[in-house]
């Protein structure tokens, strides 16, 4: 049997089981075969790893926004975004007190504002539960908003040198290639494994660049698509994935479901100097958020001029502007684009005019937006 300590409900439990079969595709190897990765591994990351600004200065602080800021956006965009953030909002304090509408466009261009929002809802939530000092225990990490079992895992083991895993996508990769595991990595059990696994291997001194280390080698070396750099590998001569020439068929990915398809028309309603928009509603997709007039379809000249000429808006003339395309995560936006040059700002309620000055400088839009909005 194997001794292992997992995380459930908010504590860690010791669970005995069965030793883990290699490449069975059912579990991943056994502890004892990542034991050895550990050594290697740092002595690799401490002569590689990437010159990044979050890993200066280390702080809870520091490491959490850049942690956010990284989910779903390459390191390379992060920099500056990262930079100019802390420098204008140096401390927890300082983000906990800033307007949404400055937080938002500081965000404005990595996308997926809830986790600006988020940042925010926590940073509150530790001045408030915490005294404004950042929990070092895992639980209390875990429990802040936006904040998952990755997030929580890089935060406690980089900025609190505490041993805990954290599990993305670039960590799966190396582990099931390492250990030549066909699980699929959509599979949450999947997941919940490699961290039971990790996690014994923690070493106690050095848990932060363990951390990072299985990052830097899953995101420089052991990379996606069948690429990976195994000539340049630290860990080649432990790697089942490379002795059975596997590489190109791990790690296995259960196909994702189509996404849906929704056609939209976007209004770029101009008077003079002034532009039209409006909030999003306060619930679901890009919530509260704003944006450009929009229809659902894909509707011709004549419906567009019935719309506008039913919704109060005079119009001089309509033409038609740019097309995009926008990918979220389980929907796309196929939109085209109307330019209406309007006689008056007259119109609905919900519709905000504004000059171009203050739209660019002041007024966040969402990057769906963004061929759009280089229209105005
Ligand atoms: S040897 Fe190759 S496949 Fe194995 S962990 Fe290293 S880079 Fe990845």
């Amino acid at each position: 049997m194997v001794r292992r300590r997992i995380f459930v409900k908010n504590d860690f439990r010791w669970i005995h089981e069965e030793p883990l079969a290699i490449g069975s595709g059912r579990c991943i190897l056994p502890i004892m075969q990542l034991k050895p990765i550990t050594e290697p591994l740092l002595r690799w990351y401490r002569l590689n790893a990437r010159e990044l600004p979050w890993r200066k200065n280390i702080s809870p602080y520091r490491t959490w926004v850049s942690e956010i800021m990284l989910q779903q956006t390459r390191v390379d965009t992060v920099i500056p975004y990262y930079e100019r953030f802390l420098s204008e909002l140096p401390t927890l304090e300082a983000l906990a007190s800033v307007p949404e509408e400055r937080l938002l466009k500081l965000w404005e261009g990595l996308g997926y504002y809830s986790r600006a929002r988020n940042l925010q809802k926590a940073a509150r939530a530790v001045v408030e539960k915490h005294g404004g000092v950042f929990p070092a225990e895992y639980p209390d990490i875990l429990a802040l908003p936006g904040i998952g079992e990755y997030t929580a895992g890089a935060i406690a083991s980089i900025a609190f040198g505490k041993p805990v895993p954290a599990v993305d996508g670039n960590v799966l990769r190396v582990i099931c290639r390492l250990t030549g595991s066909r699980r699929d990595l959509a599979d949450p059990k999947t997941k919940a494994e490699i961290r039971g696994a990790l996690q014994d291997i923690y070493p106690a001194e050095h848990c932060g660049d363990f951390t990072q280390s299985l990052m830097e080698l899953g995101a420089t070396v052991c990379l996606p698509n069948g690429a990976p750099r195994c000539g340049g590998c630290p860990l080649a001569e432990f790697c089942t994935a490379r002795k059975d020439g596997t590489t190109g068929e791990i790690p296995v990915k259960a196909p994702k479901k189509g996404r849906k398809i929704e056609l939209k028309t976007v209004l770029l309603l101009f008077c003079g100097d002034q532009v039209a928009v409006r909030r999003r509603a306060g619930q679901g997709l890009l919530a509260g958020l704003w944006e450009f007039p929009m229809l659902d379809g894909h509707p011709g000249r004549a419906e567009i001029l019935e719309y506008l000429r039913q919704s109060g808006i005079a119009v001089n003339e309509l033409s038609e502007s740019v097309t995009a395309k926008h990918i979220f995560s389980h929907l796309e936006w196929h939109m085209n684009g109307w330019r209406a040059e309007c006689a008056s700002t007259d119109g609905p309620a919900e519709l905000i005019w504004t000059t171009r000055q203050r739209l660019k400088q002041e007024i966040t839009l969402p990057t769906a937006f963004k061929a759009f909005s280089k229209q105005t």
